[in-house]
């Protein structure tokens, strides 16, 4: 049998927002042969999300061994902060402010850190030939993949990345709906820092993203070294954009924020792609999937499908590849649905206000997870390990080696979640 890095001789990533960046830095850093192909193909006219800055601590030893660059000089590159985790504010039924921490506990950070910063510095670690060109379709074909391009005669690849952001519309037969979570679209304005820099080095204090329940939804505060950014983030289909941006004023008011620009309103969908990875395409980042940036798992996830794409294309056998594909498939559409489930179970106990989203958010949407992740409907038994995290949580005592049974977001972050919820 022959490794899979030899069938990997040409391989494409589409896109160059964060998770094609990604793609193309940890496939040149990762394919033993060095005299692979890479093309990493984005059109310039289309603009990458830019949103982005919350990380889980997982991505600082990958962005190291991606960029050969020590933490400290990542972290000034980016404009980064140290993220210690999250802090809720107004969040459940205790009207108490807590925090959701990485683990160990104050030890353990990601960086709040600047998106298109993290691009440039992994398009720098990629050794790739760029094409400037609009993708028009990437089909599979036999044994690979075929790219056909606006203008350019179609290309085969053994492997393409698919990063072309968020899909322009949902399909029930390709998109997993994700109906319990109840927010879909953002605001985001850009403010003065609140963070020094302290000489030439990086900065140490201990930060949080803050997620601030409001009447219209819940505003995440990220300070980078350059500025913080608020976005706000809320249901179109529930407040008008002219009463969330009141209500972003009384809170910067309140803040002490004096001044801010209006940088971008987006709209998102909550979906999750049914086939992530169909052997030699693989969507990942926005085009894979997307479950409000509450968590920000959006980096993390793409990391998990970066990481076993190549994992399994590069060290196991090419006649592993058909046995592996549904397998591998499954998994990481198992995982965004649980990070969804995770996500939307923050909305269960409500907020602070009794307003006409957070009653939509606690009495409609999150009603409607068990219809939407039954596993008829989603293919993978997401919603019975969420449940067993649940079922953990009321037991008077629990088996050490369960605390971290699940990737992502283990037992540890669900007893912080329902006691700072109620
Ligand atoms: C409000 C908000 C806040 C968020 N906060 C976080 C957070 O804190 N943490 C986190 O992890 N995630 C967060 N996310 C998710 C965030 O968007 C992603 O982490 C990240 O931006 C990944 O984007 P992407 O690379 O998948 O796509 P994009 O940034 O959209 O990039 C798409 C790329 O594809 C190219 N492209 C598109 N179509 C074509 C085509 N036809 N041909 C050729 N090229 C094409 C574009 O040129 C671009 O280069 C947030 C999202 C939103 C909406």
């Amino acid at each position: 049998m022959e490794l899979g890095s030899k069938s990997l001789r040409k391989v494409a990533v589409v896109g160059r927002g964060t998770a094609g960046s990604l793609a193309a830095a940890a496939v040149s850093r990762l394919h033993p042969d060095p005299d692979h192909e890479l093309h990493h193909i984005y059109d310039s006219r289309i603009p990458t999300l830019g949103v982005g800055e919350g990380t889980w601590p997982s991505l600082l030893p990958y962005l190291e061994q991606l960029t050969n660059l020590s933490d400290e000089t990542i972290q000034r590159s980016v404009n980064g902060t140290r993220k210690y985790g999250l802090a809720f504010e107004g969040w459940g039924v205790r009207n108490r402010n807590f925090i959701h921490s990485f683990v160990p506990e104050k030890v353990s950070y990601g960086y709040h850190l600047s998106a298109d910063l993290m691009g440039e510095l992994l398009r720098k670690s990629a050794n790739a030939r760029h094409i400037d060109a609009k993708v028009l379709d990437i089909a599979k074909v036999d044994g690979g993949a075929l790219v056909e391009f606006d203008g350019m005669p179609p290309e085969r690849y053994d492997l393409v990345f698919d990063a072309r952001g968020f899909p322009r519309e949902l399909h029930p037969d390709r998109h997993i709906n994700v109906p319990f979570i109840p927010t879909n679209t953002a605001i985001i304005r850009r403010c003065p820092a609140i963070v020094e820099e302290e000489g030439d080095g990086p900065v140490l204090q201990h930060t949080y993203t803050r997620s601030i329940a409001r009447p219209h939804g819940w505003v995440a505060v990220i300070p980078l070294t350059t500025h913080t950014a608020y976005g706000y983030i809320f249901n179109r289909d529930i407040s008008s954009p002219a009463e969330v941006e009141a209500d972003f004023d009384a809170l910067l008011e309140a803040d002490g924020v004096a001044e801010f620009e209006p940088s971008a309103v987006i709209q998102f969908p909550n979906f999750i792609h049914r086939q992530i990875y169909d052997g030699t395409v693989c969507r990942i980042g926005n085009a894979a999937a997307f479950v409000e940036p509450l968590q920000a798992t959006t980096i993390a996830a793409a990391q998990l499908q970066i990481g076993m794409i190549l994992q399994t294309r590069l060290h196991r056998p090419v006649e592993r590849l058909e046995h592996d594909t549904p397998a591998v498939n499954r998994f990481l559409v198992k995982n965004m649905v649980y990070y969804g489930l995770f996500v939307g179970w923050h909305y269960h106990r409500g907020s602070k206000f009794e307003s006409a989203f957070w009653r939509h958010a606690r009495d409609d949407a999150w009603p409607r997870h068990r219809d939407a992740a039954a596993p008829e409907i989603v293919d993978c038994d997401a919603l019975q390990m969420f449940d067993e995290m649940l079922y953990l949580l009321k037991q008077s005592e629990v088996d050490k080696s369960n605390h971290n049974q699940a990737y992502g977001f283990s037992l540890g972050s669900f007893i912080q979640m329902s006691q700072g919820l109620g």
